[in-house]
């Protein structure tokens, strides 16, 4: 079998060094592996599962971390728990096994003439395979015990001697991430050679950008495998990462420039008609910011090309109000408007929102979303010309809906302005299909997630940024508490006061119903439903989750709402735009299981009206790490420090919300410390987009 003969295939690096003196011919670095001497079938197997395919993918395979390799800690010198490289000869070694055969540990003892290490593996008794008695062998670990000196699962190098030794020896010798059956030593020589083969290849992707105060992409490559000090790594790191931003920096700038070369904005800016009886029949006046906004809202509705624009404000900022003046103002210009969020619950909210403020003033409000689909004057789905409204004589519309709005088959005439609310959870290309309904059609775009301004210039750096940074007045304040989960017959005791007290609460569990070992800790709302009703009765408790039928919600929520049920048991379904003022409790259990953004949001359901809000946070705090983490949210209500706390924790992808956000992947870039990369990136694109 081929497999055999290649992991034995003795010197693949003498070919190696005949190669790379200078009379060879260098190989395309889009060649694929196989072309790189020592690479058949099943190595070329091992390295696609690694997403290698090519030289330069080989080439942009990050080491997981570096080796010092030029000291080793002798074994005397290491210390309890902290990870070192040492180095010895192997001078006993042996496999015991136990419990009938069932288990094993595989041990042998290290000398290097200062102590002896023990490094054992349990339960992997092929290791006894790899070593012998006498070789050379570098250790990886952390020592667990120091009399005896011992490491338990360490990672091994065994040295050979031979023309290779100065690839692993001598050196800050990269370590890569590997798959089943690839030796570390083995794709250490084959980055060698390939690096020998291709550095000349290496070209600067855009060479009208001058980066003085960072290495060749050529000398990056080196820097990243081969480093002569380990920071020189980090310095390739930063040179190839900003490559990538560059590159994708560019592809948001041509977007918008094409936008703007191509389309032109319908005039939308409105009279004044409209928004004028409503702002005065709405029983509250717009913060200042929210002003700011509506300005900056009426110069893009007016001017030369479409707006793209990202308005970003805190949970509880009133977006909504603003969305309806913009819409209001392409209203007034005679043009329609289309609304979509994320949740049937939430489209429901804003349909009857604006079916309040805007009816009165003759604006027809419209719904569609998968389980209303039944508007006398939508047209069927199957229809692929049809027309939401009749040219020229038709009133000019909003319509609100989930999801289903971009659903193929409705089509809509005179679309002026696109809204889309908790953009977050949508993708880029959900946002495209919708303003692709219209002839460019102006675009807003609303988050409550504070998108830290790394992720939101790479995220949405095609988008103009309005930010609402102030709260309306006159808000209760709300108080965060982290309590451990035997505490919760007191938090309930403390519910049942504010509940007596004429108010509400929202108590969301991460769960629907138990499923597999996950739940044994998390409970599910099915289950707890039938206890809550039973320990807050008199009142009432309503349930409301995503596997429920669309009616049923609504009727839970319009119970809620109408404050027929006080308790309402949820899961995170609640997260985006719910608003019941009189709504001041949240408990959430097993708080562990979100993330610190989304449990910002299940809070910015309180806290709405004029009395104080509670929101309590109940996890089993078994590490101190765990209460850390919330109390993060006891310690601050300002979103984008959450955010910025939750994408060091977690990273960018469950910020923005999975894969779904658009957001590319970088071998090298890291948005969660990479803000002056990010910057960077965006002013050379600027010289080449
Ligand atoms: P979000 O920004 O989270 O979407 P909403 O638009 O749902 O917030 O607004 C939250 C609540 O604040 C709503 O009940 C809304 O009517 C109210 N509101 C909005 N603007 C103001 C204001 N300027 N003064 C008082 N209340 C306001
Ligand atoms: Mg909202």
């Amino acid at each position: 079998m081929t497999a055999g003969l290649e992991a034995r295939a003795p010197k693949p690096i003498v070919a190696a060094m005949r190669a790379s003196k200078s009379s060879a011919p260098a190989l395309p670095l889009d060649s694929p592996v196989q072309a790189l001497f020592g690479v058949g079938a099943e190595r070329a197997a091992q390295l696609a599962r690694l997403e290698i395919r090519t030289i330069h993918e080989l080439l942009l395979h990050k080491p997981r971390r570096y080796e010092d390799r030029r000291h080793f800690r002798s074994i005397k010198e290491l210390q309890l728990g902290v990870p070192a490289t040492t180095r010895g000869r192997i001078v006993a070694q042996g496999l015991k096994t136990y419990r009938k055969g069932t288990r094993s540990v595989f041990e042998f003892v290290l000398d290097d003439g200062t102590a002896r290490l023990h490094c054992r593996w349990w339960n992997q008794p092929f290791m006894e395979k790899y070593f012998s008695v006498g070789d050379e062998v570098m250790v990886y670990g952390k020592p667990n015990s120091l009399k005896p000196c011992a490491i338990d699962h360490p990672e091994t190098e065994v040295v050979e001697a031979g023309e290779e030794v100065s690839i692993h020896l001598d050196r800050i010798a990269p370590v890569y991430p590997l798959t089943e059956g690839l030796p570390q030593r083995w794709l250490r020589s084959l980055v060698w050679r390939a690096l020998a083969l291709c550095e000349g290849k290496i070209t600067e992707p855009r060479p009208e950008l001058v980066l003085r105060d960072l290495p060749s992409r050529n000398q990056a490559m080196r820097m990243l495998h081969f480093p002569d000090e380990v920071n020189n790594a980090e310095v390739a790191r930063q040179r190839l990462a900003l490559d990538e931003f560059v590159e994708l920096q560019i592809v948001i700038q041509r977007r918008r420039r094409y936008l703007e070369a191509n389309a032109r904005g319908l005039p939308c800016a409105g009279d004044n008609r409209l928004i004028k009886p409503f702002l005065q029949q709405l029983g509250f006046t717009l913060t200042g910011a929210q002003t700011r906004v509506l300005r900056e809202l009426r110069r893009d509705l007016g001017g030369a090309h479409p707006m793209r624009r990202l308005l970003q404000g805190d949970v509880g900022s009133g977006k909504t109000v603003v969305a309806a003046c913009a819409a209001l103002m392409t209203l007034e210009s005679g043009f329609n408007v289309a609304l979509m969020a994320p949740t049937e619950i939430l489209a429901e909210q804003h349909f009857r929102n604006f079916q309040c403020w805007l009816e009165a003033l003759g604006v027809p409000v419209k719904i569609l979303t998968s389980s209303r689909k039944t508007l006398a004057d939508l047209p069927s789905s199957t229809h692929h010309d049809s027309r939401l409204t009749h040219p020229s004589t038709a009133v000019p519309k909003i319509i609100v809906g989930t999801h289903a709005l971009i659903q193929s088959g409705t089509a809509f005439q005179n679309l002026g302005l696109v809204i889309i609310d908790e953009q977050h959870k949508f993708g880029v290309a959900q946002r495209e299909a919708l303003v692709r309904k219209g002839r460019y059609p102006h675009l807003l775009v609303m988050t409550a997630t504070p998108i830290p301004r790394t992720l939101g210039l790479t995220l949405y750096g095609d988008l103009d940024v309005s930010v609402i940074d102030e709260l309306p007045a006159a808000r209760g304040r709300i108080k965060t508490f982290v309590r451990d989960a035997d505490k919760l017959p007191k938090v309930w005791e403390f519910i049942r006061q504010k509940l007596a007290e004429g108010r509400q609460a929202y108590v969301v569990y991460p769960r629907v119903e138990d499923s597999g070992e996950l739940a044994i800790s998390v409970k599910a709302v099915t289950k707890e439903f039938e206890r809550l009703q039973s320990q807050i009765a008199p009142f009432r408790a309503g349930l409301l989750h995503g596997r429920l039928r669309p009616h049923e919600k609504e009727t839970v929520m319009a119970a809620f709402r109408r404050n027929e049920i006080q308790a309402l048991l949820a899961t995170s379904i609640i997260e985006v735009g719910v608003d019941v003022p009189n709504a001041t409790v949240m408990l959430i259990e097993n708080a562990d299981q979100f993330g610190l953004a989304q449990l910002h949001q299940l809070r910015g359901r309180i806290g709405r009206g004029a009395h104080d809000s509670y929101c309590i946070l109940v996890a089993e705090l078994k590490t101190p790490a765990a209460s850390e983490r919330l109390a993060v949210l006891a310690n601050t209500t300002d979103g984008f420090r959450i955010a910025e706390a939750d994408l060091q924790l977690r990273g960018p992808g469950e910020l923005v919300g999975q894969q779904q956000s658009g957001l590319p992947s970088f071998r090298f870039g890291n948005l969660a410390m990479d803000f002056a990369l990010v910057e960077r990136a965006r002013t050379l694109a600027a010289q080449v987009a």
